[in-house]
């Protein structure tokens, strides 16, 4: 018998995950926020996912935090802001051997969620896919792309990796983890703030190369003092690539403050931002450009933490 994968968050990235994990006919469930969403979700017919313009709905069972049935596998689906608190919630749920896969951007969450669980094993992830809410329950797969999942602790990889071959889950063990959340949140910094302040998409930044190029280097530096020199490696040239491989795109950061969402910002550039503080590193331009986003997103009523 396959153990149930609990997934926290029936947004996007969750939906993702829980249809394709049904579709493999694995055992699923979702943890909804309270009694009134489980109502919402359970007045229609379960989760859509649309791929390719076909939209198939899986009917899988949900629940609130307070059912009382131990959790082994759990997904970790929310908004890296949300991470720690709804875990919280669930903590007397799970079994003495539990393991969390931690699919929230940014760095900082993880180790929160870590440090409040220290029995469980806490897997981190690293996602390159796509997928965003055309209402609720109804999830569009956006981009295809691979997951990266490693445990810096314990380098050997969890036997359920066998459940997202067969769902159909493109990924990777990883023993460098952390390189990559580092990497992924130097692109973000250098790239996700400044189309938020210059209002435009990602390729509208190479008419801003020297303010990229300044921003590279100061982020090359902080990962060095971070003992993260592989993630500083040729980090301007990716980020160039970054930014014309999806000169289209409007970034994540961006699509949130158009759309008056809570952006990630406290686990981005303001988790290093207080990395650069923490080693008495002074940042200038990195810092101004935290000062400038708190700014703009106050100035809109946003929260900036
Ligand atoms: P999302 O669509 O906003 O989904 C987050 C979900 O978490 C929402 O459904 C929310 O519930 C739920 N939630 C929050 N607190 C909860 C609680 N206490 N109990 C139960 N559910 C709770 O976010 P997302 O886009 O999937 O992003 C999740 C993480 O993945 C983020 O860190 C993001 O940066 C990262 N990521 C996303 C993508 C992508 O393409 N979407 C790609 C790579 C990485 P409600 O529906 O009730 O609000």
């Amino acid at each position: 018998m396959s153990t149930t994968w609990y997934v926290l968050g029936a947004g996007s990235l969750g939906t993702l995950w829980a249809t394709r994990l049904a579709r493999a006919g694995l055992p699923v469930r979702l943890i909804l926020r309270d009694r009134e969403r489980l109502a919402s979700y359970q007045a229609g017919p379960g989760l859509t996912l649309v791929e390719q313009g076909h939209a198939h709905t899986y009917p899988i069972i949900g629940e609130t935090p307070d059912n009382p049935e131990p959790i082994q596998r759990l997904l970790v689906a929310c908004k890296a802001y949300d991470a720690l608190a709804a875990v919280k919630q669930l903590a007397p749920r799970l079994t003495h051997d539990a393991e969390l896969i931690l699919l929230q951007n940014g760095l900082g969450s993880q180790d929160a969620v870590a440090a409040q669980l220290p029995q469980a094993r806490c897997i981190f992830a690293s996602s390159t896919e796509g997928a965003f809410r055309e209402s609720d329950w109804r999830v569009v797969f956006a981009g295809h792309g691979y997951t990266w999942l490693g445990d810096a602790g314990q380098p050997a990889p969890p036997f359920w990796l066998d459940d997202l071959q067969a769902a159909g889950i493109p990924h990777e063990w990883s023993t460098d983890i952390l390189t990559r959340l580092w990497r992924k949140l130097a692109l973000n910094c250098a790239i996700n703030p400044l189309t938020v302040l210059h209002q435009c998409r990602n390729g509208e930044l190479q008419t801003h190369h020297c303010e990229v190029a300044t921003l590279c280097l100061e982020l090359a530096e902080l990962l060095e003092y971070c003992g993260q020199p592989a993630a500083a490696q040729d980090l301007q040239t990716e980020v160039e690539r970054v930014i014309q491989a999806t000169a289209a795109n409007y970034s994540s950061m961006h699509q949130d403050v158009a759309n008056a969402r809570r952006t990630e910002i406290s686990y981005l550039l303001g988790y290093a931002c207080r990395a650069a503080t923490r080693h008495q590193l002074t940042l200038p331009h990195l810092q101004q450009l935290q000062a400038r986003l708190v700014n703009y997103l106050n100035a809109r009523g946003l929260p900036s933490d």
